[in-house]
Order: C-alpha cells, then sequence, then structure tokens
C-alpha cells in the first residue's frame, strides 16, 4: 500500500493543472483499492455547494454538474461532520440523496471522507461498490492518507488560481504569507536561486538561445570529464557493478540521452539550468515511482548528476543578472548574501516562500526597511520571473500581475507611507523623553554596514545589538583575526562614543554559515550561539580579540553572549574573555576590559536572572529566541506562524520577571529583540522599566514618534489594564485600541484599507 500511495502521490505532483491531478487521483485510488467507483466533490464555500469534479465509475457527463449544497447527501454530512462515513448500504442512510445524472443508484457500499487543509474543508473523496459492505479499516485508513496529500495539492490550486478551469491569464492572483518587514511595494519579481540548488532554479525565458546552448555543452563535459577522473581513481576498490554506474551517469549524460533532452527544451526557450530542472525532475520522478528498492535509490543519483551540472553552469556562466530598477526579489528561501548581490538602490521588495516574521532574512530585511512577505507557501516561484508583483509587507500579501484598479490602490498607499516617514525625520535628533519626562535611550541593532548611517541618521544613541554573524554570512570562509578587526573597528567608530554592543557570533538554529554546516534535526534546540563557541575556542579568542583590537582609543566597546542556559557557560566564556584581553595587553595595547553582558533568549535565563546577572555588567532580553521558546513554537515555521505571538501573557510575565530581578541585583536591562521596535509593544516595555530599547533604525522614528506622544503613567495604566488579560489577540486589540485613543493610530502601520476586509479576488 505505501509503495502505491508513494507512486500515486508522484503522479499527481507532476501533473500539469488541478484536473488532471483529480484525473490521476480518481483513476489511481480506484485501481488500488480495487472498488468500482471513486470520485473528488470540490467545496466552493461562496456558494455553499459540493460539485463532483472528477470521478472512475460514475456518469462522466455528471462532472461539473452534479452538485450538493453544504448540508446536503452523504457528501454533506461528511464535511459537515469533518470526518468519514462508511456505509454498507449508502441508500438506507436518512441523509442519503440520490443525484440523477450521477448514475449512482447501482451501488450500495460507501465511504466518504473530507478534504481538509488547515482546518478548511475543500471537498470530500468518496469511493463506492455494488456489492452491499463495509470497507475494512485499512482501506479507510489508506482513503484518510490519499484525502491528505489531495488537500496539499487543491490547496496550493486554489492559490494559484488553477483551481477555476476558464482562469484567465491576466487575473490577479494572491498569495498570503506573513509580514515580514513593513511597508508596500510595486516592482518586477527577480527569482534568486541558491548556488546549485537545482530544485530553487527558475524556469526563465532565453533570449540568447545559442549561448544557452554553448554553457550546457561547457558543463556537460566538464562534469563528464570529472565523472572520468573519478571512475579512474576509484577503479579496482568498488565491487564491478558500483564500478559500472560510473559508465551508466556518462551515458545518461550522453548528448544522445540527457544532453539532448534539455538542449531540445532550451530551444523552446527555456534557460539552460530550467531546462536541466525540468528534465532531472521527469527523471527522478520515474525512478522514484520504481518497485524495485534498489532503482528507487538511483533517483538520488540522478539528482546528484543533475546539481553537478548546474554548478557547472553557474561556473561557467558570466552572465550577471540585470536587476530591474524596482527589483522585488523571491527566493525560496531568502538568504543574507542573496540580498547583498542586489544593488541596494534598485531592490523595493522581498518574498520568501519559506520562514517566517522572525527569521533572520526577515530581520535582516527590517533593518534594511525592505517591505517584505514571509512564508507565501503557495506561491510558484519558478514561474514568477519578470513578473509584476505588489508586496504588502503590512498584511503579508503578494500579488502577481495585478490589476488596474488595485495597482493603483497600492501606489495610493506608498505615496502615503512615503510621506508618513518624511514627516517623521522632523524628530531625528529629539531625545526620546514622554510628555511627562521620563527618557528612554533608543538603541539601535545592526548587523551591515548600512545600518550603520541609517541609524546614525535618525539619532540611534548606541548600538545594543551588533550581529556579528552577519559579516560571517558574507564570506566563504572564517573571517581571519585582522578582517574582524577592520570590520569591529567601522562599526565602534562610525557609533564612537556611543556604546556598541557586540555579540559574539550567534550560528546554528536557522543561521548557517555555508562554510561550517551544521546537520540537525532540530537545530533551535540544537548546538547553536554560545554552545558552537565555548566548543571551539579557537573561532571565540580570535573574535574577542578582534573586538579588543578594534576598540583601542575608543572604548565604547561592550561584549555580549548569545544563548546562555547556564550559569557555567558564562563562566567558561568570561574566563576565554579574559585570556584574550591578556593576549591583547601583552602584544602592547592598552584595551580596557569592556563591559561584558548576557542575552535571555531562553526560558531557564529567566528563571535565573539573579545569578547570572551577578557575574555580568548588564542583560538583554532576545524576545524573538525567548518568544520561540517559552511557546514551544519555531519563530521560522509559516505553519505555526500564527501562534508565535510576543504578546502571549508568558511572554509578557517573564519580561517584566526578568526587569524586576535585574533590578534587584543592580543590573541595567534592555530589550533588543524585534519587539523592541514594535512601537505598540514599546510602550508596554517602557512601562516595565526597561532601560534601553534596541530596534531596527527602520522603526527608530516609529517609536520615538509614538513614546514622545504618551506619559509614562498613562502607559503603566495600560500595562496593569493588560497583564490582567489571558488571550494575545485581545492583549494585542487591547492595546491598540488603547492607543487609537491616545492619538497613536497613525503608527500602526497603513494598512491596505478597501481591501484589507474583502478579498481582492481575481479581479
Ligand atoms: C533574539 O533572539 O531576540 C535576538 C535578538 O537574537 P536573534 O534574532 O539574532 O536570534
Ligand atoms: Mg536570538
Amino acid at each position: 500500500m505505501l509503495n502505491t500511495l508513494r507512486t500515486i502521490v508522484q503522479e499527481v505532483s507532476a501533473a500539469s493543472d488541478l484536473q488532471a491531478a483529480l484525473n490521476i487521483i480518481v483513476r489511481r485510488v480506484r485501481d488500488a483499492m480495487n472498488t468500482e467507483v471513486c470520485s473528488v466533490y470540490l467545496y466552493d464555500a461562496e456558494q455553499a455547494t459540493y460539485t463532483l469534479m472528477a470521478t472512475e465509475g460514475l456518469n462522466k457527463k455528471a462532472v461539473g454538474v452534479a452538485r450538493l449544497f453544504q448540508s446536503e447527501g452523504l457528501i454533506g454530512q461528511v464535511g459537515l461532520r469533518e470526518e468519514p462515513i462508511n456505509l454498507k448500504a449508502a441508500s438506507s442512510h436518512p441523509k442519503y440523496r440520490y443525484i440523477k445524472e450521477t448514475g449512482e443508484e447501482k451501488f450500495h457500499a460507501f465511504l466518504g471522507v473530507p478534504i481538509i487543509h488547515h482546518r478548511m474543508i475543500l471537498g470530500v473523496l468518496v469511493v463506492q461498490q455494488k456489492e452491499q459492505r463495509r470497507f475494512d479499516e485499512h482501506e479507510e485508513a489508506f482513503l484518510v492518507t490519499m484525502s491528505a496529500q489531495l488537500a496539499g495539492v487543491i490547496a496550493h490550486a486554489e492559490a494559484t488560481g488553477s483551481l477555476h478551469v476558464t482562469v484567465n491569464t491576466r487575473k490577479t492572483a494572491r498569495f498570503q504569507g506573513t509580514p515580514g518587514a513593513s511597508g508596500v511595494s510595486i516592482g518586477e519579481a527577480v527569482v534568486a536561486s541558491p548556488v546549485a540548488d537545482l530544485g530553487a532554479v527558475p524556469d526563465r525565458t532565453c533570449h540568447d538561445i545559442k549561448r544557452e546552448l554553448d554553457s550546457l555543452d561547457l558543463a556537460l563535459e566538464s562534469v563528464r570529464s570529472e565523472m572520468k577522473a573519478t571512475a579512474e581513481k576509484l577503479s579496482g576498490h568498488l565491487p564491478a557493478e558500483e564500478q559500472a554506474l560510473f559508465d551508466v551517469y556518462l551515458r545518461m549524460l550522453d548528448d544522445n540521452a540527457l544532453g539532448l533532452e534539455i538542449r531540445n527544451r532550451v530551444k523552446q526557450g527555456n534557460w539552460a539550468p530550467g531546462a536541466l530542472r525540468q528534465v532531472i525532475d521527469e527523471h527522478v520522478r520515474t525512478f522514484e515511482m520504481m518497485d524495485d528498492p534498489y532503482m528507487r535509490e538511483r533517483a538520488v543519483d540522478v539528482k546528484d548528476l543533475g546539481r553537478r551540472v548546474l554548478a557547472s553552469i553557474q561556473q561557467h556562466d558570466h552572465e550577471c543578472i540585470t536587476y530591474p530598477d524596482q527589483t522585488i526579489l523571491i527566493s525560496e528561501e531568502l538568504t543574507a548574501s542573496m540580498l547583498a548581490d542586489v544593488p541596494q538602490e534598485k531592490l523595493v521588495g522581498l518574498v520568501s516562500i519559506q520562514g517566517s516574521s522572525n527569521s533572520h532574512a526577515a530581520i535582516l530585511a527590517r533593518a534594511l526597511g525592505i517591505p517584505t512577505v514571509m512564508g507565501a507557501v503557495d506561491l510558484p516561484y519558478h514561474k514568477m520571473s519578470s513578473k509584476q508583483l505588489i508586496v504588502d509587507g503590512n498584511l503579508g500579501l503578494v500579488y502577481a500581475s495585478p490589476s488596474r484598479e488595485l495597482l493603483e490602490h497600492y501606489q495610493a498607499v506608498v505615496e502615503e507611507e512615503k510621506e508618513f516617514s518624511e514627516g517623521l525625520e522632523a524628530i531625528s535628533d529629539l531625545p526620546c523623553v514622554t510628555p511627562d519626562n521620563h527618557r528612554l535611550p533608543l538603541w539601535v541593532n545592526t548587523g551591515l554596514m548600512t545600518d550603520t548611517v541609517r541609524s546614525l541618521d535618525r539619532g540611534a544613541e548606541g548600538v545594543g545589538l551588533y550581529r556579528t554573524e552577519v559579516p560571517f554570512m558574507l564570506k566563504e570562509r572564517f573571517p581571519s583575526e585582522a578582517e574582524q578587526e577592520k570590520i569591529y573597528r567601522q562599526q565602534l567608530e562610525a557609533f564612537a562614543p556611543r556604546p556598541v554592543t557586540m555579540r559574539t557570533l550567534d550560528v546554528g538554529g536557522d543561521k548557517a554559515l555555508s562554510y561550517f554546516p551544521i546537520q540537525e534535526d532540530n537545530p533551535f534546540l540544537g548546538w547553536r550561539g554560545i554552545r558552537v563557541t565555548l566548543d571551539h575556542p579557537e573561532i571565540f579568542l580570535v573574535q574577542i580579540r578582534a573586538m579588543l583590537k578594534a576598540s583601542v582609543g575608543l572604548d565604547n566597546l561592550r561584549i555580549m553572549l548569545p544563548m546562555v542556559t547556564s550559569v557555567y557557560e558564562v563562566e567558561d566564556a568570561l574566563h576565554l574573555i579574559h585570556r584574550a584581553h591578556g593576549e591583547v595587553s601583552a602584544e602592547g595595547l592598552s584595551v580596557v576590559m569592556p563591559p561584558v553582558g548576557v542575552m535571555i533568549e531562553v526560558p531557564a535565563a529567566v528563571y535565573q536572572v539573579r545569578e547570572l546577572a551577578q557575574s555580568v555588567d548588564f542583560m538583554s532580553i532576545g524576545s524573538n529566541d525567548l518568544t520561540q521558546y517559552l511557546l514551544a513554537v519555531d519563530r521560522n515555521n509559516p505553519r505555526v506562524a500564527d501562534l508565535y505571538h510576543s504578546f502571549h501573557p508568558a511572554v509578557l510575565q517573564a519580561l517584566r520577571k526578568v526587569v524586576e530581578d535585574c533590578h534587584k541585583e543592580g543590573r541595567t536591562v534592555g530589550i533588543c529583540g524585534e519587539m523592541a521596535g514594535d512601537p505598540v509593544a514599546s510602550v508596554l516595555l517602557m512601562a516595565m522599566g526597561f532601560d534601553m530599547l534596541s530596534m531596527s533604525a527602520t522603526n527608530l522614528l516609529k517609536v520615538k514618534w509614538a513614546l514622545r506622544k504618551i506619559t509614562l503613567e498613562r502607559a503603566r495604566e495600560i500595562l496593569d489594564d493588560v497583564m490582567m488579560l489571558d488571550n494575545s489577540h485581545l492583549i494585542r486589540s487591547s492595546l491598540e485600541l488603547a492607543l487609537c485613543r491616545e492619538g497613536l493610530g497613525k503608527v500602526m502601520g497603513i494598512k491596505s484599507k478597501r481591501f484589507s476586509s474583502q478579498e481582492p479576488d481575481r479581479e
């Protein structure tokens, strides 16, 4: 059964459109279950009806014609109850409703299972048989599994518009993701694929077919010679059948085999990497469908062949992408280096298929002030190249090929946002002080040099978090001590005499270094942050020495340790910091020992604030990680993005506790998670007693604007009120309401007013 399921899933995913996928399902399921009828009914929420969309066994003329209301017949019952209905004789069920066009009267046994995606009913999958019998539990389990697979396919087709058979290609398609960085932009899509990741290669129209063919030939030739060399090197060391595989692969790469297929696709107009991906995908599917497990395994080899050819094309390919003036960069998974490839003045929007608003790509995007949508899982990014897109980073929406009306609407939003931000510039040089004279320093989070200029322009009073992993991510190897010293010096110099808090290397989780791969099943609970650097004192010591040397004569450095869970980690790190300080002093440099602080990012640290505070000089809450660990919600997973809520009562209580405990020990406490840059949250954080807030430069003026308008006394009353509530959504909306009453509504993001409450539909 498992094999059958796998092959059906493969075939369905390869289908050209939804109708083809449904036809495959009904045919293959009927055969696999050895039954007489298999049908799919899809639910249309607007009309509240089920329509027969595909069948094997019922009258085909009924497809698209046979309809049932929401609660009508057995189909309606399956949908209402959201569970399978398994009957020996369908017609004796009180809810049975005979649909004449289908000719189903001769079938007695009935098994219907709901097709559900993200709690929404999409349709019903049914099998029927003449014989009067109940389907057994294995059959029921098979159909339930099938329907779960089908749910994903239907949801995707619905999102992309291919569900509507009459879809007009000029219609707007809308894709829901989560807000990554606020703001709205309109531009042209450029699809970025990671180096040698075949799966992420988009289709792209090629304008110079000869050039593409030449680049393909060169790549095939170089992979062939590479393989021949490997085969020779290994000859005599491998069993004969393994050795023979090399010949098979060489033949596959031959001009008359895969080579020919790829060439043909290029001649039809796709660029070489896109043509390669299509051909390799087809062959991989063929292998994966084979019954023989040994042959199935060969799919991996074909994938590997494809990857090699792609790497070679990329290496030989000197074409550099021409970025349009209004570039919207899309990728399966955005990375810092992809962002760095695009000239900053041309980059207006970002879309990532994976990830959520708390992923590092989103944090970077916010730092750069680029409207971003994350986790747009249904967006077929392969097909987006050169399409006009609207990115609505406020609502987490992406529109492809927008209608004129939608475009006009969004052009107005872009203008409105621009005016509001320009108005804020007037307060750049003013302090962040409330009407009742409470002073709250606003610092910035940095990582790139571009952040620095923007931060200073906006009146940042210090750096609360310099993410040192960002310069590490932009390199192809660990930067040397001298290289690091230079980068850190720029940062310290730019802000001096203001303090700069440099966090020691925080890799692992979703922050990967291409040259230091960490493969783990559960990376957020694995080797990350201080755990990595304590295990690699050579990396840690080089970094600390570079920081200390960079601060000579400036003395505005603060060092901060990420992902601390135990006091002994701090003790070990302090020991290494003192050692590095001794080494730098021994080189004759005069550096004062900088203040050292810890980040409070895991629940264990929340309960150890007083103990930790005794060994260090300051604390800073990393609310991004703290939220994920307190709520057990992966900050990077779009599927649970709705559950990630920094206004969760547990998070608010933890924040309050950390501030109180820290102050009891006479230490200062700041917050440098994304929450600090949310103007709405900043009011609560001020009321809790934080000594400073550190945020991306993009949000600094908005936060300052809000805090200059509300008294500390009023903020404390609002905090007391929301701490009584037990629901994060309620907390957020009560807060928003309270702030609107204080005249702060403007700062909550300019929303897509006309379209937000109503589907913009596929005009
Ligand atoms: C945090 O976790 O809140 C934080 C500031 O660190 P990062 O987002 O870099 O993990
Ligand atoms: Mg963190």
